[in-house]
């Protein structure tokens, strides 16, 4: 591997986000301003997983993945949840990263919010896509929205597939975890787990979206409490993983003024041990040294040259492979009709 300049990083690792939020900003405003974290959930992201239809999907799919170049990501772990367009998404997710040449793991939300055969139809696409050779996890919504046949089923299918499961794990208080007990394995991505007592006694990676939790207002997880491995995400807002980072470091800080940048940038690490081949991804920023102590208190670094797989994706902040205001053009029109379907539920 040829040794990275001053100014370089490997390419870095969003450890969980929801592609399909790429295209909710502008929304139409919910029916009511939310309260609480329940309410955030029933007024805004359960009405837009709703109203995504295939190409919607595959449009986030293209404009998530360019902006994720365009902020030296080069691999990104997704969620995803579209119950009235379930069979066929993780594929037009995959596409539309293919498309960008961004990595993308992504796996399919299952969940009892639609009855049984909602469920049934989010394991047979996960089932699908692995099936199909595609790069994934097997998705689970979230414990308190799945029985606990469905809970088992989900991890067996994982194991079937061997990989883990990809499960956001006790975000709000009302966000039940207990009933993943005796399932959850190394391999599995527990997200948020801002509730989780010290001693939960899951398995797998700690997922930690510092801005996500402010804005929703859940509370501060403090991840460094945790024995388990601890990553970072942005749940759905982008994948400006230098801007995830200095934002959990202050989260850090405020509650603990000995926290460190470098503890903070081992988080942002351990994505490669999630996706190891973004290691050999290559991104020259615009600063330099890429120290941690420097960068937690630098603001505004941005990606000139990005190298996925050996291909130089990105030139100058330019696209090389795609053309960018093609992308936000398509990308805009698909928003448009998910606003006005939104609109109808
Ligand atoms: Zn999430």
């Amino acid at each position: 591997m040829i040794a990275l300049a001053d100014n370089q990083t490997s390419g870095l690792v969003c450890a969980h986000h929801h592609i399909y939020s790429a295209l909710a900003r502008g929304m139409p405003a919910p029916p009511r301003t939310p309260e609480g974290f329940m309410d955030i959930l029933e007024l805004v992201w359960w009405r837009l997983d709703r109203a995504l239809d295939l190409d919607i999907i595959f449009h986030s799919a293209r404009l998530a993945a360019l902006e994720a170049l365009q902020n030296g990501c080069t691999a990104v772990i997704d969620h995803h949840e579209s119950p009235d367009a379930i069979e066929g998404s993780l594929s037009a997710i995959a596409d539309g990263f293919a498309d960008v040449g961004v990595r993308v793991n992504t796996a399919y939300g299952i969940t009892d919010r639609h009855g049984p055969e909602g469920a049934a139809a989010g394991l047979a696409e996960n089932d699908r896509f692995l099936r199909d050779g595609g790069r994934g996890m097997v998705g689970l919504h979230a414990a308190f929205t799945c029985e606990d046949d469905t809970i088992a089923a989900a991890a067996e299918l994982a194991k079937t597939h061997g990989v883990g499961v990809h499960v956001h794990v006790a975000e709000g208080a009302e966000d039940t975890w207990q009933q993943l007990r005796g399932h959850t394995a190394d391999d599995w991505l527990l997200i948020h787990g801002v509730h989780l007592p010290d001693d939960h006694g899951l398995s797998g990676t700690i997922v930690h979206n510092a801005r996500s939790n402010m804005n929703n207002s859940v509370g501060y997880g403090n991840p460094a409490r945790f024995s388990n491995p601890v990553a970072l995400g942005t749940d759905g807002i982008g994948s400006d993983m230098l801007d995830e980072f200095r934002l959990s470091f202050v989260r850090a800080r405020e509650v603990d003024v000995t926290a460190t940048p470098d503890l903070i940038w081992g988080w942002l690490e351990a994505g490669w041990d999630l996706f190891p081949e973004a290691r050999a991804d290559r991104v020259t920023w615009n600063y330099g040294p890429m120290d941690p102590w420097r960068l937690a208190y630098t603001t505004g670094v941005s990606a000139l040259d990005v190298e996925v797989d050996g291909e130089l994706l990105l030139e100058n902040g330019v696209p090389t492979k795609v053309d960018g205001h093609e992308i936000r053009a398509k990308a805009a029109e698909a928003a448009q009709k998910l606003h006005q379907r939104l609109e109808g539920l």
